[in-house]
């Protein structure tokens, strides 16, 4: 998936968490938690195989299932200790939702054989045709066929929806942008 099918994923799972959980939408940092969560698997693994040659592949240790479990429990009791559950869930809605939009579209095949990047390290590095080169080389080897519009579509509707919930987040990025709390406009 490309970073911003990521990101759309990401705040159309967490908007129907929070809507299901709290009957609200989305709002401040924990949005920002939730940006992060949906592109941290992919900067952490990309430039660690690709520029420096540490990891086996792209998807193996930012994208394996074992390792987001420990990240998320280590950063669960933190949270607890800084009551920041919120961001922290948010976080985790993210990084899930990367790991299995990255699954997707194999399982959607039929091949499983590379949604096996979850079980990594346990299940051994999958190899990729292209398993050596820098950013541009893999960027041109993507592809932009039905997938890459329907992952447009869908982040046009998640940046329609993040636009209607007062671009929650932005403040945090943008001092002096505010946006109404929660309990102000329930969704
Ligand atoms: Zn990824």
């Amino acid at each position: 998936m490309w970073p911003w099918g990521h990101a759309a994923v990401g705040y159309l799972l967490y908007t129907a968490y929070r809507r299901s959980r709290f009957d609200l939408r989305p709002h401040g940092v924990a949005v920002v938690a939730l940006a992060v969560g949906t592109q941290l698997p992919d900067l952490i693994d990309k430039p660690l195989a690709w520029q420096f040659a540490v990891l086996p592949n792209g998807r193996s240790f930012g994208h394996s299932l074992l390792i987001a479990a420990a990240l998320l429990v280590a950063l669960w009791l933190v949270a607890r200790r800084f009551d920041a559950r919120e961001s922290v869930a948010a976080f985790g809605i993210g990084y899930i939702g990367h790991l299995f939009g990255d699954a997707l579209y194999p399982a959607l095949a039929g091949e499983f054989h590379y949604v096996g990047f979850l079980g990594w390290p346990l299940i051994p590095a999958i190899e990729y045709e292209l398993a050596t080169g820098g950013f541009l080389d893999h960027l041109f080897a993507l592809d932009l066929g039905p997938l890459a519009l329907f992952e447009l579509g869908l982040t046009v509707v998640a940046a329609a929806l993040w636009y209607r919930h007062e671009l929650p987040g932005l403040g945090v990025l943008v001092p002096g942008y505010g946006e109404s709390t929660p309990e102000e406009r329930p969704e």
